[in-house]
């Protein structure tokens, strides 16, 4: 080790006023910790990212920023979402830190594990991820929907750690490596374990917020899950040939059937057979045409190429 290198934590922050003060603090008195105890080097820095708040968020940052030089703050020209904002800050601490940390603003994801990451990368890690133990903060319906969704990516075949947010370190060989990723739509989680490098995990316990509210509501989780698995598996597509394979071998043989029954003179009577056909495959075809497009909705997407997000104004000293 040739003297310690510098860190950066990655603080993505929407409408967060009721947090930010307090957040800025606890994070201040834990960097300096590290600094006077030589682990990390006197360029570290922390970096808020104001995602388009409405409210008085980026006026905070100004002002911790003028205040004291170890608060760096970017501000994005329009809200651009919890992934694109993080993804902001780390290519922006790219450029002068030897690893970076991402961290929610509301401190759920307990700090003192830093101690730990920062161990593991100087171990020779590339990434470390953060691993909630348990989860008895969230709401059962939270618990419950992320369980799903863990389960569900695992079962399309989708690389990713269990019970890991976005709460991670990266080296700057790994950030280097993530802006080779040229999604638009971004899943960090499912993104980061592709990067391959030497990687760990550190476990530790998540609390409540403390104050605030959560800024990810039902539809953004949905959307983000919905995302998570299209970006990264074509496994519903495959679905649905599969469907489609077996409803027309029972097409086959209902044929069959119906023709043999004819011959008999034994026609068939009722409708309801028919309109349960004609529902049930109309159902399935709805659906398939459905994955279909959201595939191609994808592509349509991606093929734009869009820049992800604007940086308005730097601010650092
Ligand atoms: N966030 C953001 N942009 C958004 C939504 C959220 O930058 O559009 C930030 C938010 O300020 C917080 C982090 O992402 O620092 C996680 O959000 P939150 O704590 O509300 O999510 P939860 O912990 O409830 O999943
Ligand atoms: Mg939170």
């Amino acid at each position: 080790m040739k003297g310690p290198k510098t860190l950066y934590l990655v603080i993505p922050c929407y409408n967060e006023e009721q947090v930010l003060n307090i957040t800025a603090e606890t994070l201040k008195d834990k960097i300096e910790n590290l600094k006077e105890r030589n682990i990390i080097s006197k360029e570290s820095r922390i970096l808020f990212v104001n995602d388009g708040s409405k409210d008085q968020t980026w006026s905070i940052i100004e002002r911790l920023c003028n205040k004291n030089s170890l608060y760096q703050g970017i501000k994005l020209s329009r809200n651009e979402g919890h992934q694109n904002a993080v993804l902001a800050g780390l290519m922006t601490a790219k450029a002068y830190c030897d690893m970076a940390i991402s961290l929610d603003a509301d401190l759920q994801d307990d700090i003192d594990v830093i101690d730990q990451f920062v161990d593991e990368y100087y171990d020779g890690n590339d990434i470390v991820y953060g691993v909630r133990s348990k989860r008895d903060a969230d709401t059962f319906f939270k618990r419950f929907s992320a369980e799903s969704f863990y389960k569900l990516l695992k079962s399309f075949g989708v690389e990713i750690v269990y019970n890991h947010a976005d709460y991670r370190l990266m080296s700057k060989r790994a950030l280097e490596g993530l802006a080779q990723f040229k999604e638009v739509n971004l899943f960090l989680r499912g993104i980061v374990p592709l990067i391959g490098y030497p990687s760990s995990v550190v476990t530790y316990e998540r609390h409540e917020r403390f104050a605030g509210e959560s800024k990810y509501p039902l539809k953004k989780m949905l959307s983000l899950a919905f995302d998570g698995i299209t970006s990264f598996s074509i496994k519903p597509i495959r679905m649905i040939s599969i469907v489609g394979v077996v409803s027309f071998l029972v097409s086959v043989g209902i044929l069959v059937y119906s023709l043999i029954m004819n011959y008999l003179g034994q026609t068939i009577t009722g409708w309801t057979s028919l309109a349960c056909s004609i529902w049930a495959l109309g159902g399935v075809q709805l659906l398939a045409i459905g994955i279909i497009g959201e595939y191609i909705g994808k592509i349509y997407n991606e093929t734009k190429e869009r820049p992800k997000y604007f940086i308005e104004t730097f601010l650092k000293n």
